[in-house]
């Protein structure tokens, strides 16, 4: 059930001519053997992108979504809405959410459910801050968005749940994890699972690692045992540098 998974996020980037171009060199590229390609377009391009490459192995997947399932939410975009335009996974919790969003652990709990309760697959991402990290609270901090975001779903629920671990630190900075540090928070995090559930639900999910994923950095960062992938916003923009980490396995 473990996949290798590589999806961009390309937060609020591309409009639909800058969506049409990337699409158009995309269905011209080799995706390789055994690796999930995935693309997060803003919601406007997602129909399009859909369409387009419907024929393609590119699971084509959402940047956010409303808990509720309709009504009077001006400006938000509901699951049955993505899922009447095939889409059928959605990244939950970025840090952008979060922080400049104020989305917290019980409020994604409730997006989390909407999203399974819908047959949706779920990318939840988990991630500390800076000042978590120097004041040795980071492994607290993910334990506790895990506990909170997650761990209320039944076993069955896993296999919709994939994790992006993304250090806050790291994203759009430049600067990466070292692969050790991606490596032990994964560890941890499959660990922390396997404590709440049990080893075959740890073993197969899915860990994705983000932030400064790059062509040059990404297979390093691949080649630890518990990561299963990459979470990609910059460098996901640009067809070349986004096939160059879908190869980097
Ligand atoms: P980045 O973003 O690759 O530009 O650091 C990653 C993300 O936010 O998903």
């Amino acid at each position: 059930m473990r996949q290798k998974i590589v999806a961009g996020n390309w937060k609020m980037n591309n409009d639909m001519a800058e969506t049409e171009m990337f699409l158009v060199q995309l269905k011209k590229q080799v995706i390789p053997e055994g690796v999930s390609l995935m693309i997060a377009p803003a919601f406007t391009n997602l129909n399009h992108t859909y369409q387009s490459v419907k024929d393609h192995p590119v699971t084509v997947v959402a940047q956010n979504m409303h808990q509720s399932e309709k009504g009077a939410f001006t400006g938000e975009v509901s699951a049955a809405m993505l899922k009447s335009v095939g889409i059928k996974t959605v990244i939950l919790g970025h840090s952008e959410r979060r922080s400049i969003f104020n989305e917290d652990n019980d409020l994604l709990a409730e997006k989390v459910n909407t999203a399974l309760k819908n047959e949706m697959t779920v990318i939840f991402c988990v991630g500390e801050e800076l000042s978590h990290r120097e004041t040795d609270n980071h492994f607290k901090v993910i334990s506790e968005q895990l506990e909170e975001g997650l761990f209320h779903l039944s076993e069955t629920n896993w296999k919709n749940i994939i994790i992006a671990y993304e250090p806050v630190w790291a994203i759009g900075t430049g600067e990466t994890a070292s692969p050790e540090q991606a490596q032990e928070m994964h560890a941890f995090i499959r660990k922390t699972i396997a404590d709440a559930y049990s080893n075959t639900i740890a073993k197969n999910v899915s860990i994705l690692y983000g932030g400064s994923v790059k062509p040059d950095n990404a297979s390093e960062i691949f080649s630890q045992d518990d990561v299963d992938g990459g979470l990609i916003g910059g460098a996901s923009l640009n067809v070349e540098s986004f096939m160059k980490i879908a190869n980097a396995f």
